[in-house]
């Protein structure tokens, strides 16, 4: 087995009518190979990082014999597989990826080749999506049922709101900044106790000066989901990202305590898990936009779409999260962050399969120090500047690992 330690990370379902079992996963003359008894669906490959593997992901395949020389971990522990999926994954004792995967005539194996690579070239392939493969298409087992996908019932509002205007320079090549001022219209979000200031209304001067600052670095272009205060439902915000193909999404908000001690910022991306308590709570909060006077605006829309949340959204995460990082790391100069400041939670607003979004509070309009901060020029001003920094070097990154 060379330098390489086969884990199955086996499925504890029923068996599906039709799967194929994985037989044995051979090493040799720089190759892998697969072999099944049966019919596969599909396979996919993707790589990890830290520590360096590589995952095999087998649709209508049933972990069969190879089982004997593995490891199992149980589901879900290796962020995963559906019920109808197996995961193989192999542990690197070196860098190194696949190339050149294709089944046999018959389909009943999958070979790659191994090719030993740089450290630094193992990061950057593994930033990049998963490779599918298909089998022929006279020896391709029925897909699976992805039993394990979560879906969630996007409304589609109707009429679809009109796109806002594209600020910055005419350059379509230039990526694309959607900022979101969270809440607007008959939902004024979080309240300060002690200046009566509104979260929409702050939220709607921090995208404004957002917007301006990252015009004026003359780098990106920049669109507004709502520049006045009018409602939207959560659904339309992120809708409007999607719909104008934006490169980043970033939805602006101010957060509340019943402590008016607590203070300082937090950027939140999409997870199906809360990362604690209160992220739950606060996206539970948050999700409310769209509950008025107890109908739910967003999901009992009469045409309902849905989005499949599965694993093709990993690499959309991974990007958000470096940018939350980032985010931080550039606007601490200026402003206050709690000391775990980067969150997960399942917000709606962040739900766009294929934009990078994170949603920033800015602060805590309950404590008065934060809000005066947040509703100030200077404070504004200095939030922009963090997000501005953040993202220029966000797309430098960008361009340079492509
Ligand atoms: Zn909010």
């Amino acid at each position: 087995m060379g330098p390489f330690l086969v884990l199955l990370a086996a499925t504890l379902t029923p068996a599906p009518a039709i799967a194929g079992d994985i037989r044995a996963v051979e090493f040799g003359n720089g190759e892998v190979t697969l072999r099944f008894d049966d019919l596969v669906a599909g396979a996919s490959t993707f790589l990890l990082a830290g520590p360096d593997r590589i995952a095999l992901d087998i649709a209508g395949a049933e972990p069969g014999a190879a089982r004997g020389g593995g490891r199992y971990r149980p589901r879900g522990a290796s962020g995963a597989a559906d019920a109808d999926t197996t995961r193989v994954v192999l542990d690197l004792a070196q860098p190194a990826i696949l190339s050149d995967g294709r089944f046999a005539a018959d389909g009943r194996s999958l070979t790659f080749r191994l090719n030993p690579v740089s450290a630094g070239e193992f990061e950057r392939a593994a930033r990049r999506p998963r490779v599918e493969l298909q089998p022929p298409v006279q020896f391709r087992a029925k897909p699976p049922e992805k039993r394990y996908s979560v879906t969630i019932p996007i409304g589609r509002p109707k009429p679809a709101v009109a796109l806002p205007r594209i600020d910055g320079p005419a350059n379509p090549r230039l990526p694309l900044v959607v900022i979101d001022a969270g809440h607007g219209g008959h939902d004024p979000g979080a309240i300060s106790p002690h200046s009566g200031k509104r979260e929409k209304d702050i939220t709607l001067a921090l995208a404004r000066a957002i917007r301006d600052d990252l015009i004026a670095s003359g780098r990106v272009r920049v669109a507004l989901t709502r520049s006045d205060d009018r409602y939207l439902v959560l659904e339309e915000r992120f809708g409007i990202a999607r719909r104008m193909k934006a490169d980043l999404f970033i939805s602006v908000h101010a957060d509340a305590s019943e402590n008016e001690q607590a203070n300082g910022a937090s950027i939140y991306t999409l997870s199906e898990v809360a990362s604690d308590r209160e992220a739950a709570r606060l996206a539970t909060r948050e999700n409310k936009a769209n509950i008025i006077n107890g109908v739910d605006l967003g999901a009992h829309s009469s045409d309902v779409s849905s989005i499949l949340l599965d694993l093709t959204q990993r690499e959309t995460m991974n990007v958000s999260a470096d940018f939350a990082r980032l985010l931080q790391r550039e606007a601490s100069d200026g402003m206050k962050f709690r000391t775990s400041a980067h969150r997960f939670a399942s917000f709606v607003v962040l739900k766009a399969p294929d934009t990078p979004s994170v949603l920033f509070e800015t602060g805590f309009i309950s404590n008065k120090g934060d809000a005066e901060f947040l509703a100030s020029a200077d404070g504004q001003k200095k939030v922009a500047r963090g997000v501005r920094d953040a993202v220029q070097i966000h797309f430098a990154r960008q361009i340079a690992s492509q």
